[in-house]
């Protein structure tokens, strides 16, 4: 299987090859020059599979520079029930991504049910942890094949640095050094990130907002001998791999909501920067009968918008909302162009016109293009949310069904509700509401549960470097930390 960029200028590449790496170096994004097609006999062989088999089923369509063996051994160390144990009471953990029925649906094959797939059972608590625990084996494995060494650097505002930091840390060959803002970020977040005593990981508080912390990753990452030099490398949501970990989860689901491959599933999607949901439009893609793939983004609606309208209007970082479901505070979606160039029949020549639009701040209309039209083919429908619709879904879901959700679940919910049809529902369930413990008390008047063993987390020792927002004092950290 090759790779080739959404922009056409760059040549192909091998799995392992842009594993590692970040934008393809035309600018583009890669993506697999086709999708490999699943057959009825694959669907029929694949329902009976445990999780990690099946991730190995998948991936293996995907990637042919990892032995077989290996690929599937690598699977089976990630997938199993103690690393996605954290499941809500109830929840089978051994699925990895059990289904907690709100309303169960007709028989076996769930006819109208509504359902949260569970994807935030992982050790940080959200669906990151399904990519990046694999990411963090995988990493390891093609880093001591080829004896090479990575610092990943990022910069977070939650969710994302801490799925890398569980994800890498005592791993060899691999050093994390992740930007944070000084302050900002919950106490639960903080605890979970800063109380990580592995010496390969590396907290850095910078004292700014995100953006600063991102500027000083970005201008890092501009320094091409720097870069080079220390070896310095991203998980980002752009990384193919983390894409491609996420399409197993929505085969893993439907074969939990049906009982029959000839049945179809929509699945609602909580959206930012629509790494999760693009996995979801490879998988049907690839023969997955999905029904509607339902984008649901919060106050910022860049992807809601263009699903209604066609046309395509990224946000300066001044219009982007601080909102309550903070992880789908976009504003643009860096994944988005992989959904683009299917959607323009992969003319890749289309693409760069349409992002020299988008990289030089503006935006683009595709209705007096060919490509509105052929929209419909790909099954999307899309929705927001606001603060008091979030506040009203989790006061409704604990009242009607006596689940707690999160914040950024219950835009998904919110969303799904106005798609609801024949088929059985998945919500995509991204994290748990205890990460979000503010918004859940002024929603429920209380604290929301805490799975077991995250009493005492935020007592326990934390260890982190505190920085001014100065790319010198960080690049001088990197330099001390990098070979040690
Ligand atoms: C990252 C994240 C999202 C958004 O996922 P994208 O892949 O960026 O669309 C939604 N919910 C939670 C909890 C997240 O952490």
């Amino acid at each position: 299987m090759r790779y080739i960029s959404t922009r056409g200028q760059a040549p192909a590449r091998q799995f392992c090859d842009i594993l590692l790496g970040g934008l393809a170096p035309d600018g583009g994004l890669y993506l697999p020059e086709s999708y490999p097609a699943v057959s009825a006999a694959d669907l029929a062989a694949w329902r009976a599979l445990s999780y990690a088999d099946l991730a190995f089923e998948i991936l293996s369509r995907f990637i042919d520079d990892i032995p077989a063996d290996d690929l599937r051994a690598l699977c089976r160390k990630t997938y199993t029930a103690s690393v996605y144990g954290n499941t809500r009471s109830g929840s089978d953990a051994a699925a990895i991504t059990p289904v907690t029925w709100l309303e169960p649906g007709r028989g076996a094959g769930h006819e109208g049910g509504l359902g949260l797939l569970e994807l935030s059972n992982g050790p940080t608590l959200a669906f990151k942890d399904m990519a990046m625990q694999l990411l963090g084996n995988l990493f390891e494995y093609v880093l001591d094949a080829r004896g090479e060494q990575l610092n990943i650097l990022g910069a977070t505002s939650g969710d994302t640095g801490s799925a890398a930091e569980y994800a890498m840390r005592g791993k060899h060959g691999v050093r994390v050094f992740m930007l944070s803002p000084h302050g900002r970020m919950s106490a639960f977040q903080r605890a979970q990130m800063y109380s990580l005593q592995d010496e390969n990981i590396h907290n850095i508080a910078v004292k700014g907002m995100f953006d600063d912390a991102q500027d000083i990753v970005k201008a890092v990452s501009n320094d091409h001998a720097f870069k080079a030099q220390y070896k310095i490398g991203a998980v980002n949501s752009i990384n193919w791999g983390r894409v491609a970990a996420q399409i197993v989860y929505y085969f893993a689901g439907y074969f939990a909501a049906t009982d029959s491959n000839d049945q179809c599933v929509d699945m609602a999607v909580p959206s930012g920067n629509f790494g999760n949901i693009c996995a979801g439009h490879i998988a049907r893609m690839m023969g997955l009968p999905i029904g509607r793939l339902i984008c649901a983004t919060n106050e910022n609606d860049v992807l809601d918008e263009f699903f209604r309208t066609g046309v395509y209007r990224p946000r300066s970082s001044a219009e982007t909302h601080v909102t309550s479901s903070p992880s789908m505070d976009i504003s643009k979606a860096s994944n988005f162009e992989r959904f683009v160039f299917d959607l323009v029949g992969r003319d890749a020549a289309v693409v760069r016109a349409l992002w020299a639009q988008v990289d030089a701040g503006g935006s683009f209309d595709l209705n007096a293009t060919p490509y509105r039209a052929r929209m419909g083919e790909f099954g999307f429908a899309s929705g927001s949310s606001s603060h008091a619709d979030r506040l009203a879904t989790i006061r409704a879901i604990r009242d009607r069904y006596g689940v707690v959700v999160d914040t950024h679940t219950a835009d998904g919910l919110k969303v799904a509700a106005q798609h609801r049809g024949v088929a059985p529902l998945l919500v995509l369930e991204t994290a748990q509401a205890v990460k979000f413990e503010e918004t859940l008390r002024e929603a429920l008047g209380e604290a929301p549960p805490r799975p077991a063993g995250f009493d005492h987390l935020e007592a326990l020792p934390q260890r982190c470097e505190v920085m001014a927002a100065d790319l010198a004092a960080v690049k001088d950290f990197i330099r001390q930390h990098a070979r040690d």
